[in-house]
């Protein structure tokens, strides 16, 4: 059996993270892989178009802080005024079942995941151009100018913040954004750590 992958990838927003997602998604069924994409939790409002369990869990800032609490995430974080964490529960089980388990993640929960499981493998995602960003937030057409400009802000930061991640994916075409996500896949089930048994003959 090929053994399981934790696959953090991270973005600034607008860096077309859900898009590329969806088509690897679609490409692993395909290649006939066991993926699991963790669904977040959070407490920002719905988008128009998302739907609730399949975006995002949505829900309110006292429930959020409950399972908090009850430790019912794997990591968690506070995004322009907004929670956002994985639930443990489903990811712990598709990790035992050996599968591809994809978190679209920012990078402090991307750190907070490499810290409990030094096997997790992280990916920054980012356009050809830091100026696309604007560009595409705007093309959404779903956040305010304020937001947007605080989104802006997080991506400068997040820029700086990713040097210690694995690899940085640069989304110019999905196609091959996604080629290489699933070149980084195919390389790290060949790392020693994951092959050792293999050599002992
Ligand atoms: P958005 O509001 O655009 O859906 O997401 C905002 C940011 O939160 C993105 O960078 C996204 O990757 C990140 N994010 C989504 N879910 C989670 C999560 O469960 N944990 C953390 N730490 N970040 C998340």
């Amino acid at each position: 059996m090929k053994p399981g992958i934790k696959l953090i990838i991270s973005g600034p927003s607008g860096a077309g993270k859900g898009t590329v997602i969806n088509r690897m998604l679609k490409r692993l069924a395909e290649l006939g892989e066991e993926v699991y994409l963790s669904i977040s939790m959070t407490t920002r409002y719905m988008r128009e178009g998302e739907v609730d369990g399949v975006s995002y869990y949505f829900t309110d800032k006292p429930s959020f802080e409950r399972l908090l609490e009850e430790k019912g995430l794997l990591e968690h974080n506070c995004y322009n005024g907004e929670y956002y964490g994985t639930p443990a529960a489903p990811a712990e089980e598709a990790f035992a079942a050996g599968k591809i388990v994809l978190f679209d993640i920012d990078i402090n929960g991307g750190r907070q995941i490499r810290e409990r499981y030094s096997d997790a493998v992280t990916a920054f995602l980012i356009p050809p151009e830091f100026s696309l960003l604007e560009e595409r937030l705007k093309g959404r057409g779903t956040e305010t100018e304020d937001k947007i400009r605080h989104r802006l802000e997080i991506a400068r930061g997040e820029y700086a913040a990713a040097a210690d991640y694995d690899y940085v994916v640069v989304n110019d075409t999905i196609d091959d954004a996604v080629d290489e996500l699933l070149s980084i896949i195919a390389a790290e089930r060949c790392r020693m750590s994951r092959r050792e048994k293999l050599l002992r003959i």
